[in-house]
């Protein structure tokens, strides 16, 4: 993590002399900003959080637009993602007969998740383990890579929010002139923008709750129910659950959300080290920061200035107010916009870009101090994520491939545990359950083994030439068949013999099997 890179320190490079002398007609905007600040009262200069009291009540954020490298890679990461999320349950996947054609689809009545070809039943929810491994080893990774670029990048409240703040800006109006509207009287123009910013939100947030219902039923089937008033009550419990909490958390509390609600900033900073890249200020190219005026006079009496011309213009675009020259903190979620920010002023002034960066604290005080600067993709902890997530990731393959279409599983009866028959035999019954995961009915051949001379009988199916059971299961379907197992051979006393039990296919193939035990008296 970059360290607060606001003091000063001995031998920086004044690089203000290779600045041009005239005034920059585009640092009118940033006067014209400091005067609309003048104007309402808010301060030049933000606040060192050092010096700020242990509460303070919440600060307006009005995110001015920024145009570069990584807001284009956030317009395309928030088209991508919310394409996904608002489309994806309209893309259909043929399964067959007998089961539904939705690519992504939660079914809680069948109690299945399907996934593509994927099809996930509720005894396979080792693979939703398998699921959570690799998401958070895949977090764990993207940390100890380039620090939160969850948060900045692909965080559904990050991804919300610049959804919302986008909207707010095509109503309201961008920084300033948002600044200068919220400091008027309400009037007409005033009401009218407010109104339809907030029906825009809410219509987005509706919009996010019918989408996540629409993962849990045929999507085509529940958008005309829901329209017609004819959806599950539940449907539409949903969607207004979350609808208040899109307008709430992506309109309302936004940056407040990361600062205060989530655990993940407080969880990765803890798992961070030394080499994992973050979003830094520079602070080696120089101090004390000074408008170019002040620069050019420092120079002319030989001393130094930084490249920081003090024009607050990466504090403005960001999300969460911070000012990352203060070093990084929690309210930073690394999006990258101050440097988008940062990179358009020193293009104008005509100095090197990348003044706020990507880096490390060590290269930053490496190349103060006029060192090489080192930068460790390969380290023991990203090696060892990118292992976990391999690993896991090729059993979960592997299980996939080679699962059967079918199931079995045996409980035995527990009271009583045996039977002793009037002529001496000895009987134990189990529950026998079935999945035939197949589209469909198979016959399946249930074998015991382990007991010679054993007869084995289930309640309600035939048999087959052999005698033996056929119990028929119909498509995507379990059946649960009560087996009595009965021995007219005399056991030892506390006899426990292990059986197995076998479902053969119909190609004689074994299906499946699952172990018990058989006891007497
Ligand atoms: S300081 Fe920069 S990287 Fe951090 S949240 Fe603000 S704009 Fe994004
Ligand atoms: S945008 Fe760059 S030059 Fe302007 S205040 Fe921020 S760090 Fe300094």
């Amino acid at each position: 993590m970059c360290p607060g890179g606001s003091s000063a320190s001995a031998g920086v490079v004044p690089t203000a002399a290779a600045m041009p002398a005239q005034p920059l007609s585009d640092l009118a905007a940033a006067a014209a900003d400091a005067v609309t600040r003048a104007k309402i009262g808010e301060s030049d200069f933000p606040h060192d959080p050092d010096d700020e009291p242990l509460y303070a009540g919440r600060k307006k954020i009005y995110p001015q637009h920024v145009s570069g490298t990584f807001r284009r890679v956030k317009w395309a990461l928030l088209v991508v993602t919310l394409g996904i999320y608002y489309f994806l349950p309209f893309v259909r996947w043929d399964r067959g007969p007998n089961a539904p054609n939705q690519a992504v689809l939660i079914d809680f009545p069948s109690r299945r998740f399907y996934f593509f070809f994927i099809e996930i039943w509720p005894q396979e929810v080792y693979y939703l383990t398998g699921l959570l491994i690799i998401a958070a080893m895949a977090l764990f990774l993207m940390n100890a890579v380039a620090g939160r670029l969850w948060c900045g990048y692909l965080c559904p409240q990050t991804v919300w929010t610049d959804l919302f703040i986008t909207v707010e800006r095509w109503i309201e109006g961008d920084r300033r002139e948002h600044l200068l509207r919220d400091q008027q009287p309400w009037r007409f123009e005033r009401a009218v923008r407010a109104v339809s910013k907030h029906f825009c939100w809410l219509l987005i947030a509706w919009w996010t709750g019918g989408a996540w219902v629409l993962y849990f039923g045929d999507a085509p089937t529940l958008v005309k129910e829901l329209a017609t008033f004819k959806a599950p009550a539940v449907a539409y419990g949903f969607i207004a659950l979350l609808t208040f909490t899109t307008y709430a958390l992506a309109g309302w509390m936004r940056e407040q959300v990361c600062v205060y609600m989530c655990p993940w900033p407080r969880i990765q900073a803890a798992l961070t080290d030394e080499y994992a890249l973050n979003v830094c200020y520079r602070y080696d190219r120089g101090e004390p920061r000074a408008s170019l005026k002040k620069a050019a006079a420092l120079h002319e009496h030989g001393q130094a200035a930084g490249d920081c011309i003090d024009c607050l213009q990466c504090v403005y675009v960001c999300p969460t107010g911070v000012d990352i020259r203060h070093g990084s903190n929690l309210g930073c979620i690394q999006c990258g916009l101050c440097i988008d920010a940062c990179d358009a002023v020193m293009a104008k002034i005509g100095r090197a870009a990348r003044l706020i960066a990507y880096d490390t604290d060590l290269n930053i005080r490496a190349r103060q101090q006029g060192g090489q600067t080192t930068y460790r993709l390969v380290r023991t902890r990203t090696v060892l994520y990118a292992a976990i997530i391999a690993v896991v990731g090729a059993v979960m393959a592997y299980a996939l491939a080679t699962r059967n279409a079918q199931a079995l599983t045996i409980i035995h009866d527990r009271n009583p545990l045996f039977v002793r028959l009037s002529d001496g035999a000895v009987r134990n019954a189990y529950a026998v359950h079935i999945a035939n995961k197949h589209r469909e009915t198979q016959n399946f051949v249930l074998q015991v083994t382990g007991l010679v001379g054993a007869d084995v009988e289930t309640i309600g199916s035939d048999r087959n030439p052999k005698g033996e059971p056929i119990i028929a299961v119909g498509p995507d379907q379990t059946r649960q068949v009560r087996v009595i197992v009965t021995t007219p051979q005399p056991l030892e006393p506390g006899a426990s013999i292990p059986l197995t039990f076998s479902i053969l296919t119909a190609d004689g193939q074994v299906g499946a099997t699952a172990t018990d035990r058989f006891v007497g008296p």
